[in-house]
């Protein structure tokens, strides 16, 4: 073929298709970040090409778009950091926290109460890299200093803990690690990293899913490791690089359309959250709510002190007549309250653990965990009324 007559000393009709020389015109202010996607990163000049992760240039989609380091810039800013690494989703960045930290011959110390997958890594991937983890009972505080090795590389809380909500004294294990020149890592997903100050409390890396609050509407994945230290940054970076943790810039964007309703939703869920559990706790089934602002819940004297608020998810225990299979009842007669794992999206949801396998021991199969949505409290409130009307015996 030959090239195009008519455009004189103009590329090829095929080249103008990867290169063009036209563009829309600049000076678009919306008030939206603009979704900026791509691997390759174009350089004006080879000397610009330096790959040096501690430049903050652009040099490769990997290591992040505009849009991905303006959702981490963003919760940088909310959780009093120096810097949030944005990573595939809360797992993703409770690997990247021990894998900073931990090498063959390292000792970990995470609460029995920790996310499940979280304590998974223990016996799984980790043992096999030459990692011993150890669990620990979540209400120890400072008495964590006797756990503590010289092979100590890194301690985890989780306050409250998935499923049995135990409310951890972060400072106080935080301060005897630091004396043991341990780093602590939180995750800080439950107060969606900002109704509790990880790192006034003396946290070292502040990890959370972005997947539940801030992203808030249950379509997305993401996390965060979050660092305030200039050395713990320089520790998490180089592993942050190598283990490829690539996100999609479109996932980032409604991340960042999530942070703009977070504050109302927050608000409104603690509301109706408190609503709800308050009248389950005056159900005769219901032995125990497991609610950080109620007094049956562990450590809600440190909750007290130490939060700004309280969240959407929380466990209910059922009185000892109740079984796994009575359980089972109740929960499938739920309607509005929808089967499923994870939280902080819009829709009320519904999950029973049964002991084995999980840290509800002492509950034995009477523990249900609930998320509480943005559906109308008296609604949610009629639910679980008719299905526990439907489990009376
Ligand atoms: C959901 C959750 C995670 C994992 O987040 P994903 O984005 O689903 O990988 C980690 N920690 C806690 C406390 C969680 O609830």
């Amino acid at each position: 073929m030959t090239n195009d007559s008519r455009s004189g000393n103009r590329p090829d009709w095929r080249t103008r298709l990867i290169q063009p020389d036209v563009r829309a015109p600049g000076g678009f202010l919306s008030l939206v970040p603009a979704v900026q996607r791509g691997s390759t990163v174009v350089f004006e000049r080879l000397a610009d090409a330096q790959d040096d992760w501690r430049s903050g240039r652009y040099t490769y989609g990997l290591y992040g778009t505009p849009t991905v380091l303006e959702l981490g810039a963003r919760i940088a800013d909310l959780e009093g950091a120096r810097h949030s690494f944005v990573v595939p989703g809360g797992q993703a960045a409770i690997v990247l926290a021990y894998l900073a930290f931990c090498t063959a011959g390292s000792h970990v110390l995470v609460p029995e109460s920790a996310y499940g997958p979280n304590k998974e890594l223990g016996p799984g991937l980790l043992r096999g890299l030459g990692i011993e983890v150890q669990a620990y009972p979540p209400s120890i505080g400072g008495d964590i200093a006797d756990l503590i090795r010289p092979k100590t590389s890194l301690i985890w809380c989780e306050s409250p803990g998935s499923i049995t909500m135990e409310v951890q004294d972060v400072p106080a294990i935080a301060a005897a690690a630091h004396e043991h020149g341990v780093p602590v890592a939180l995750d800080n997903t439950y107060a969606a990293g900002v109704l509790f100050d990880a790192f006034a409390a003396g946290v070292d890396v502040s990890v959370q899913a972005l997947t539940k609050y801030v992203g808030g509407h249950s379509d997305l994945l993401l996390g965060t490791v979050s660092v305030r230290d200039q050395q713990i940054h320089d520790r998490v970076g180089p592993i942050f690089r190598l283990l490829g943790l690539a996100v999609s810039p479109d996932d980032c964007a409604l991340a960042l359309r999530g942070l703009e309703t977070l504050a109302v939703r927050l608000d409104a869920l603690q509301r109706s959250t408190l609503a709800i559990a308050g009248w389950l706790k005056q159900q005769q089934a219901v032995a125990r709510v497991l609610h950080p602002a109620f007094a049956d819940c562990p450590g809600h004297d440190i909750w007290a002190r130490q939060f700004t608020g309280s969240s959407s998810v929380f466990s209910i225990v059922f009185a000892d007549d109740w079984n796994a299979a009575r359980v089972a009842r109740f929960v499938d007669a739920l309607r509005l309250f929808r089967i499923g794992y994870s939280w902080g999206g819009t829709t009320s949801l519904v999950m029973a653990y049964p002991a084995a396998g999980s840290n509800a021991r002492e509950y034995g199969a009477r523990l249900v965990r609930l998320n509480v949505g943005l559906e109308a409290t008296d609604d949610l409130i009629g639910d679980l009324q008719q299905a526990l009307a439907l489990c009376r015996d």
